[in-house]
């Protein structure tokens, strides 16, 4: 068995000692956030990366190509808050080219909280933007403001109005992280309010990262929501691949919606890990194998060094090869940690 491992490890593929190929490329490009959302960031943040560490477009051009290279199909920008950076049409750009570089042709996906998107959204989807995931847990100003500690809901609906009216090629999913009880009773509205709109909702089970992390055991998990789900609207499974991390249903159409595609993401009840495809560059460089990895490796600073692609290539190879088997199976990450840090 000894050999055949070894032998694996000299693919051209982002393989681990468990079996997976990572061919899904989550790419942060900021760790920064214009919301303090209650369960993944605290309202003060002392320790932000540097400007100076972030990467530069032609940087994720030349990481691009690289996880081209290397198996690697699909890419999802995220963050932090991905419009934070006034370059990300560039960076949108640059990713597309970079798979191109090496003769792929992308599914290009980004994931945000939407505000300001009705600046950006007829240049992103010029620089290659397919599909959009834009996150909101509540329609209700109020408790929009509560949750994110920012009273932006209204800039969020704005970002949707110029989705709509924009030409992006893909679907539009919206991301709902389903925090308490209140969360599980605005399900229905939410729900409605997306499929009216020709998206896709998904609930997002709560994790154990971030500054509720400790309150994890008193959360609704995916087995709740799913409840409020059938009380309310009548679902019919749709049969989804293995390494599609929602469980997800068709939703017959009503008086006061048309019907749609749901989903639930029960990354804790019940988690993907053994079909995980995901790979995670952040903001600075860092290869994570798992959202929830303390250790990384770094490409950043060899790649500033001179590195030759083969050499930053292996050096992913490397990260990707010590994935663990499961999330479940790692030390509880530390307070400070937030997914936007790594990208959510
Ligand atoms: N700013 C972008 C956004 O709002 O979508 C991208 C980054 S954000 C970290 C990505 C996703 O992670 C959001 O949908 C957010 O709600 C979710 N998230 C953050 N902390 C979480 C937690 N503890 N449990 C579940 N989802 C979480």
């Amino acid at each position: 068995m000894t050999w055949l491992l070894t032998d694996l490890m000299y693919e051209p593929l982002l393989l681990d000692t468990f079996g997976r190929t990572a061919t899904d490329l989550r790419i942060s490009v900021t760790d920064r956030c214009n919301l303090r959302c209650v369960y993944c960031l605290p309202e003060k943040v002392t320790d932000w990366l540097k400007r100076s560490d972030l990467l530069l477009p032609e940087e994720f051009r030349r990481l691009a190509k690289i996880a081209a290279t290397l198996g690697v199909t699909q890419a999802r920008i995220t963050g932090g808050e991905p419009l934070l950076r006034p370059d990300l049409p560039q960076i949108v750009e640059a990713v597309r080219e970079g798979f191109e570089d090496a003769g792929v042709e992308p599914d290009l996906a980004l994931t945000t909280n939407g505000i300001g998107l009705d600046r950006v959204i007829d240049s992103l989807v010029d620089a290659g933007l397919q599909r959009l995931n834009v996150s909101i847990d509540s329609l209700d100003p109020v408790r929009f403001a509560e949750l994110s500690r920012r009273k932006r809901s209204s800039d969020v609906l704005r970002g949707l109005d110029a989705v709509d009216a924009s030409t992006l090629p893909g679907t539009v999913k919206l991301n709902t992280v389903v925090v308490d009880q209140q969360s599980l009773a605005e399900i229905p509205a939410l729900v409605t309010f997306a499929l009216e709109r020709g998206y896709q909702w998904r609930a997002i089970e709560f994790m154990p990262i971030g500054p509720l992390a400790a309150s994890f055991s008193s959360r609704p998990t995916a087995h709740d929501i799913q409840r409020v789900l059938r009380e309310s609207f009548e679902l019919t499974d749709v049969i989804t691949a293995a390494s599609e991390p929602a469980r997800r249903w068709s939703v017959a159409p009503s008086d006061t919606h048309p019907g749609g595609i749901i989903g639930v993401i029960a990354s804790m009840t019940s988690p993907f890990c053994a079909s995980c495809t995901r790979t995670r560059l952040s903001a600075d460089g860092k290869i994570y194998s798992c959202l929830f990895s303390v250790d990384s490796v770094d490409l950043h600073t060899p790649m500033r060094a001179g590195a030759s692609d083969e050499e930053l290539a292996e050096l992913w190879k490397d990260a990707m090869w010590a994935k663990p088997a499961g999330h479940q199976l790692l030390a509880p990450v530390p307070q400070s940690y937030s997914m936007s840090k790594i990208g959510g």
